[in-house]
C-alpha cells in the first residue's frame, strides 16, 4: 500500500496542483489530507473541489473550523492577519466547500497510522515542534505510525530522536514507531518555500519527503487581487 500524504493547503491552488500533479506521477493507492484546507491563500473553494475529489480521507484543520463557525474554535484565537484571511474565506466560501468542511474530524485512523491535524494531545491546537514534542505524541499513541500537521514543518522524529526532514530525506519506518509531518502544500515554514507533501510505501517501511517547485508569484497576485494581509503573501516567497 502506497500512500501521499498532504496537509495545511490554505487556499493555495498552485501549489495544491503542483503537488496533485507529483502524486499522480507516483500513483499511490491512498492520498490522505491532515487539514487545513482554507485560510490564508486566495483560492479556498477550489481547493476544497480538489482534495474532495482526491483525497480518501481527509481531516479537519483550525483554520477550516473557524471559517465554517464550528463551535469549538472561535476566531478570537487567530492573530490579526490570520483573522482577516479567515473573515475574507467565510465571505467567499461556497455551499459545496461548507458541506465538504463541515463532515471532517480532526484525527483519524487508517491502517497502521494515526492521523491528527495537530497533535494526539489536542487535535485542533497544539503544535509538534519539538523532538520533546513529538516524544510525547507517542506516547500518547499505539500506531506505529503518527502522522501531523498543522506547524507547516516537515518533521520525523522516531523514539530515537530526529528533527526537520528536507526534501529527499527518507526513514526506514522498520526501523520503530515514527512521528511524520509532511510539512504544509500551501504555507511552508521551514526555510523552503517549496510545496512539500509525503510519499508512504507501507510495504516496503519506507517513508520519502518531497518539495515541489510552484508557481508562488501567481498565488502572490492572486492575493493581492483578493486584499489578503500582504505579510501571508509575502512569506510565501521565503517559505517562513
Ligand atoms: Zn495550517
Amino acid at each position: 500500500m502506497r500512500i501521499a500524504v498532504i496537509s495545511d493547503i490554505h487556499g493555495n491552488l498552485h501549489a495544491l496542483e503542483a503537488v496533485l500533479q507529483a502524486v499522480d506521477a507516483a500513483a499511490p493507492d491512498e492520498v490522505w489530507c491532515l487539514g487545513d484546507l482554507v485560510g490564508y491563500g486566495p483560492r479556498p473553494n477550489e481547493c476544497c473541489a480538489a482534495v474532495s475529489a482526491r483525497a480518501d480521507l481527509c481531516l479537519v484543520g483550525n483554520h477550516d473550523l473557524v471559517v465554517i463557525g464550528r463551535g469549538e474554535v472561535g476566531i478570537e484565537e487567530f492573530n490579526h492577519d490570520a483573522a482577516a484571511a479567515a473573515r475574507w474565506t467565510r465571505s467567499v466560501l461556497a455551499d459545496e466547500a461548507r458541506e465538504y468542511l463541515s463532515g471532517l474530524e480532526p484525527s483519524a485512523k487508517r491502517l497502521d497510522a494515526e492521523l491528527f491535524h495537530a497533535s494526539p494531545r489536542d487535535p485542533v491546537w497544539d503544535y509538534v515542534l519539538s523532538v520533546e514534542g513529538g516524544f510525547d505524541a507517542l506516547a500518547l499513541t499505539e500506531a506505529p505510525l503518527v502522522l501531523v500537521g498543522h506547524s507547516h514543518i516537515a518533521l520525523a522524529i522516531s523514539e530515537q530522536g530526529g528533527g526537520i526532514a528536507r526534501h529527499g530525506a527518507s526513514v526506514d519506518l522498520a526501523a520503530g514507531r515514527w512521528l511524520l509531518n509532511p510539512g504544509s502544500v500551501g504555507q511552508p515554514r521551514d526555510g523552503d518555500p517549496r510545496a512539500a507533501w509525503l510519499e508512504l510505501d507501507l510495504d516496503a517501511g519506507d517513508a520519502r519527503f518531497h518539495r515541489v517547485e510552484y508557481a508562488i508569484g501567481e498565488t502572490q497576485a492572486q492575493m493581492r487581487a483578493a486584499a489578503l494581509p500582504p505579510p501571508l503573501a509575502a512569506r510565501l516567497s521565503s517559505g517562513l
